[in-house]
């Protein structure tokens, strides 16, 4: 396990449990090198699910490329590093809890995006102009625009 701050790869666990679903280990890690904790999950069981692509090819279900598009979506916004990694893991759950063996980029896409927009507007409009690939900037302003109604409405 790669220190995520100084990239040394040796350190010690100093604490460890399930995660709620039972599906992997959460281990607290403390870099040998340079001291600092992070935590790490690490899958009891591979789950063998496949995602669906648009154009129908299928690849192993990875849920870092989430994480990557939610941290894209949430740059400079006032979002946290452990708000996004637990609309990821909560995304994740959902996922598994369907027990379906195949999930298409467009229900994940919709998942993500129904927890962004709890967590910030801003990054749910760029998530979603991403994830829907909006054909034209009408459609995105439509979107925006609804978003923006809704916030009237409130
Ligand atoms: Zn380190």
């Amino acid at each position: 396990m790669r220190c995520r701050y100084c990239q040394c790869t040796d350190s010690k666990v100093v604490d460890s449990r399930p995660t709620e679903d039972g599906t992997a280990i959460r281990r607290r890690r403390e870099c040998t090198n340079c001291g600092r904790r992070f935590t790490t999950y690490e899958k009891i069981e591979e789950m063998p699910i496949i995602v669906v692509k648009r154009d129908g090819t299928r690849e192993p279900f990875d849920s870092s490329k989430i994480l990557r598009g939610v941290r894209k979506s949430c740059e400079k916004r006032p979002v946290s590093a452990a708000a996004m990694d637990e609309l990821v893991e909560e995304v994740v759950r959902e996922i598994n809890n369907t027990l379906e063996q195949e999930v298409t980029t467009i229900k994940i896409g919709e998942l993500v995006m129904k927890k962004l927009k709890d967590l910030d507007e801003v990054a749910y409009v760029r998530f979603a102009s991403v994830y829907r690939d909006f054909k034209d900037s009408n459609t995105f302003f439509e979107e925006l625009k609804k978003l923006l109604g809704e916030q009237n409405a409130q």
